[in-house]
């Protein structure tokens, strides 16, 4: 069996693990590799041909490959190695097992970066009664034909879930001459970026219907008709009230998984929210080795943020490599009031970095506070004019102000319409 030995090694050359990878050898880390199942880098956004990545951390607007290639530029310059078409197969206490080209593959290192990214919920994990016919895809897996392989999947389209991948599918669809009857969410509110409904939708004039679901698929060999029906404060569908809409397609966005097979494999303990591993302020697991990041911790609407939180993955990863990383009792961080998680879930006071904890809303707002605090004192707050579930929210402590904590910080949302 082949063996290699590394300092940092990271899982996945999407834009997680390019980043994690850079920062990792900018921060003193000699030997950086990452193991990647695909024949090329750049991960999920090498389908994702539109614009609207970079704002934030370029200020630029590019597209997903222009932005994958930065961060590919920089991982080469930093001289990170690649391994492609190399399966992360099963990670152990003292190796990581891989299957690639030359057949199995062992590596050690010194730290390990988890970046493997989301898989799209289907239907099988919806439970959409009706027949079985083709034409049934989730949004992610029809872009990639339609964007990457050139095969156009349906010509009349109904959506489920208003998540940005199904706004921004309703919009491609449209642009290649399809008619996209509907966006279909059952919550009653957007599940995705307000910038993806205005772009997507509301600039083609394609309807969202908010609190409705498909409540059946008919089509022998190819989707005919769904029947869509609008659901009550329960989520259960009103059929009195349901209707039939004509289509060949039904695209689902309804949601994405981490991919934490390797994680678990590996005893890292999980959240139950996000299904992503529970993390302290330097991005490493509750197994002191093992460091996560990206869409693998908790799913994120812009790449941007993805690609600095897994900058701080990779810089701590390297320095935990060398020996040097901080060490403390960390208190917890956990949602309050509006909040549905917190990320990371723990902070060690006192420690020499500041501290970004993202968050989501449970449910939508306006002019409200956000604010973080321990016990009684206030570490950090601001309003805010808008909060969605469905756009991730952040506040950032000062590595000072988080000097001698020693209650819970709770993050909450207060005030403003719901
Ligand atoms: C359709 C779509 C549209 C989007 N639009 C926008 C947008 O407009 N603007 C924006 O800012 N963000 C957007 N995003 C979000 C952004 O693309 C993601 O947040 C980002 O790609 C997550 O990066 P990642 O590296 O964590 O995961 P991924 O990009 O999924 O990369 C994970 C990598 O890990 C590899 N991998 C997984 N398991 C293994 C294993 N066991 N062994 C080896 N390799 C493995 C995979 O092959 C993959 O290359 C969009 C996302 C999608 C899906």
């Amino acid at each position: 069996m082949r063996e290699l030995e590394c300092d940092v090694a990271v899982i996945g050359a999407g834009p997680a693990g390019l980043a994690a990878a850079a920062a990792a050898k900018k921060n003193g880390a000699e030997k950086v590799v990452i193991i990647e199942r695909d024949s090329s880098p750049g991960g999920i956004l090498q389908q994702c041909i539109h614009p609207g990545f970079g704002l934030n951390y370029f200020h630029e607007e590019l597209t997903g490959p222009e932005y994958a290639g930065r961060f590919i530029a920089e991982a080469e310059k930093a001289g990170v190695k690649v391994l492609f078409n190399t399966m992360a197969l099963d990670l152990r206490e003292e190796e990581l097992m891989c299957s690639g080209p030359g057949g199995l593959l062992r590596v050690r290192s010194g730290a390990v970066v988890l970046a493997m990214g989301c898989r799209e919920r289907t239907r099988a994990n919806l439970v959409i009664p009706g027949s079985r016919p083709a034409g049934i895809y989730t949004a992610g897996t029809a872009q990639r034909l339609i964007n990457i392989q050139g095969h156009m999947v349906g010509k009349k389209v109904v959506i489920l879930g208003s998540g940005d991948i199904g706004m921004i599918m309703a919009r491609r669809m449209t642009l290649e001459g399809a008619e996209v009857k509907a966006v279909v969410e059952i919550m009653p509110y957007l599940a995705g970026l307000r910038r993806n409904k205005v772009q997507c939708l509301d600039d083609f004039n394609i309807p969202l219907l908010l609190s409705h679901t498909v409540t059946d698929i008919t089509g022998v060999d190819r989707v005919e008709k769904v029947t869509i029906a609008p659901v009550d404060g329960n989520k259960d569908p009103i059929c009195e009230e349901s209707r039939e809409i004509q289509c060949d397609t039904l695209l689902l966005s309804v949601g994405l998984i981490p991919e934490n097979e390797l994680s678990r494999g590996r005893g890292v303990p999980l959240s139950s929210v996000t299904k992503g591993a529970s993390v302290n302020q330097y991005m490493q697991t509750e197994i002191p080795n093992v460091f996560a990041c990206g869409n693998v911790l908790h799913v994120n609407d812009l790449v941007d943020n993805v690609s600095r939180e897994s900058e701080r993955a990779g810089r701590n990863a390297a320095r935990y490599a060398a020996g040097v990383l901080p060490v403390g009792r960390p208190v917890s961080a956990v949602p309050g009031e509006n909040v549905r998680y917190v990320c990371p879930q723990r902070v060690i006071p006192g420690g020499d970095e500041e501290i970004r904890l993202f968050f989501r809303v449970a449910a939508p707002g306006e002019e409200v506070t956000v604010s973080a605090r321990s016990g009684d004192r206030v570490l950090v707050s601001r309003k805010a004019p808008f909060v969605n579930p469905g756009e991730m929210e952040s506040l950032t402590i000062s590595a000072e102000d988080a000097v001698g904590l020693t209650a819970d910080i709770t993050v909450e949302v207060k005030g403003g319409a719901r």
